[in-house]
Formats: C-alpha cells, structure tokens, sequence
C-alpha cells in the first residue's frame, strides 16, 4: 500500500489527479511546507518532519561564468541560477550590475572590462535574498595596437562640448529590462575595419592615458549605408551643428539590459529617438563630420557604459 510519501514522489500522475481532485491532506502538507522553508531559517528543528515530507529543491545559488578565459575588453557572462523569485544583484568592487531573468529560476548577468583596467583577478559577489556566492576570476591582460596620431594644433586643441558628452554618458547609462537583440550583432557597414577596438594612442607625441579605441572605425565611402548591428530603439539622435564637435552626426541604439550601440560622423540620419529598429535596417549614411580625417563610421559597442571589445557579440551572439 502506498503511503502519502511514496505518492507524493514516485508517483507523479497520480499526485497531479490527486492535487486536481481535491485531496485536502496533501494540498495542506504542501502549504505548510512552503512555509516550512521560511521557518527552517529561523527555528529548523521545528520544521524538520515537515519539511522530509516534501521534494522541495534546497536553496539554491549557482553562478557559471563565460568565457572561460576572459582578456581585458571581453564582456563577462554570469549565469545565475536563483530559486528566490527575485533577480540577484551582481557586485565588483564597488559597482553594482543588475541581472535579469532568462528561464525558471535563471538569470543573467554582463559585466564589461576595459583596456584600462588592470589585468588579473577581481571577485564578483552574486547576492540574492537568502544567499551570497563569491567567486573569482581572472581577466588576462592583452596588448592591443599603439598607434602615433598627428593632429594639428588646432584640432587637438579640441575638447568637445559638455553638450555632447553629457548626452552620450546619459544614453549610455540606460539599461531597459527587454533584451531586444536576437543572436549575433551584425556589421554596421559593407567597409573594412580600418581601426580595430582597444588601439592606444599618443597624440602629438603625448601618451594619451585614458583613451583607448572605444569602438570600430569602418571605411566606406560618402554616403554608404550604416545599418543597425542589432534590433533596438533609437534613444539618441544629435547633430554636430547641436554641438556635437567631436562625435559629429550621431545615433545611439538601445538593445537593453545595458547593452547600447553608437554610430558616429554620419553624413545622414533616417530615424528619429523613440523608433524601433530592427537588425540590418539603414539608420544613416557614412559620412567625416565631427573629429574625422575622412568618410569612416565610428562604431561604438557599449555594456553598462562600458566600451567593450564586441568581437564575441559578433561572432557567436551573447543570447
Ligand atoms: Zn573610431
């Protein structure tokens, strides 16, 4: 004869006819066990014939992390499992990055590193309401190209505008919950890469020690098209007679969970802020204006306002 314990676990057809069909006994030991679990944190000895009656999953926490050797300028993928109901908050130092659900109990977390930063080990915290993982890991260091730039005075000189620089980090902060993008991100342009991401540079003889390429110079000609590397929603337009002296004619695209493209020096833009756009769509056309020595697109991947390396984001698609 079966006890209430052997249906309950090894019998789950008839523990659903039994849920379905009003069987008071166990929908009551279901109910007291749910609250078991609460009580187990204060007072566990209380619960504990209770609690050996259900198949309630321990409390869980689990991080996984991609790649498995990250460089400096990689994006680094925390995949959380967390069995809470609410998404974890993920912790470096003293910046915080959100996570957002990707499945039962799954969730997702980026975190982006930069050429300046130093290379080696940082410990990333995963805190949920009833649990803290900590882990380490190491980014290598990677040597990216360094390049000699002579300008003329007059264009060194420049500094841009608050104007445009404020526009650009207010955009860039936005994180939206909905992932937008579907797979990889698609080249903005038919150019080549004429500048690759991460290149370090003296101008004018001076190491430039916060400048690093934050992006991807393509060459094309006047006017080619420039399309959106992913679907997303237009949340900047700005022009270079607005005060755009440096980035020139400018489009931002949001793809969400912090993750935003930038277009820079257009000749011309189609969409308006507040578009949706979807991957491969013409949103402008190549052109010099800004800081420019000649028809290019300046394509900027960011995550968390962070310029990352988009390489992995192109070849195999961050899901
Ligand atoms: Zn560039």
């Amino acid at each position: 004869m079966l006890t209430r314990k052997t249906l309950f676990l090894a019998d789950t057809p008839d523990f659903i006819t039994l849920r379905s069909g009003v069987a008071p006994a166990l929908l009551l030991s279901f109910t007291l066990a749910d609250r078991a679990r609460s009580l187990l944190s204060i007072a566990a000895p209380v619960a504990i014939p209770i609690a050996t009656f259900t198949a309630l999953p321990a409390d869980a926490l689990d991080v996984s992390v991609s790649p498995n050797a990250p460089r400096l300028g990689d994006t680094i993928t925390l995949s959380i499992v967390s069995d809470d109901g609410t998404a974890p908050t993920v912790t470096v130092g003293d910046r915080d990055f959100p996570s957002f659900p990707v499945g039962p109990d799954r969730y997702r977390a980026f975190i982006p590193t930069t050429p300046l930063q130093a290379s080696g080990a940082r410990t990333i915290e995963v805190i949920d309401s009833g649990d803290r993982a900590s882990l380490s890991v190491n980014v290598a260091a990677r040597d990216f190209p360094v390049q000699s730039i002579w300008l003329p005075p007059a264009v060194n000189a420049l500094q841009g505008t608050d104007y445009e620089f404020d526009r650009m980090d207010a955009f860039r902060a936005e994180v939206t919950p909905d992932r937008l993008w579907t797979g990889a991100f698609i080249d903005p342009s038919d150019g080549w890469i004429s500048t690759p991401f991460g290149v370090r540079r003296y101008y004018n003889g001076e190491w430039a020690a916060n400048y690093y390429h934050r992006g991807l110079d393509y060459a094309a000609g006047m006017g080619a098209p420039v399309y959106a590397a992913a679907d997303g929603i237009v949340g900047l337009v700005d022009y270079e007679s607005n005060g755009f002296e440096i980035h020139g004619n400018t489009i931002g695209l949001n793809h969400g969970q912090g993750v935003t493209t930038t277009y820079l020096h257009l000749s011309e833009i189609y969409v308006s802020e507040g578009d949706r756009v979807q991957a491969g769509e013409t949103i402008g056309a190549i052109g010099s204006t800004g800081i420019s020595t000649g028809p290019h697109l300046h394509w900027g991947f960011f995550v968390h306002g962070e310029a990352v390396d988009p390489a992995d984001w192109q070849r195999q698609g961050i899901k």
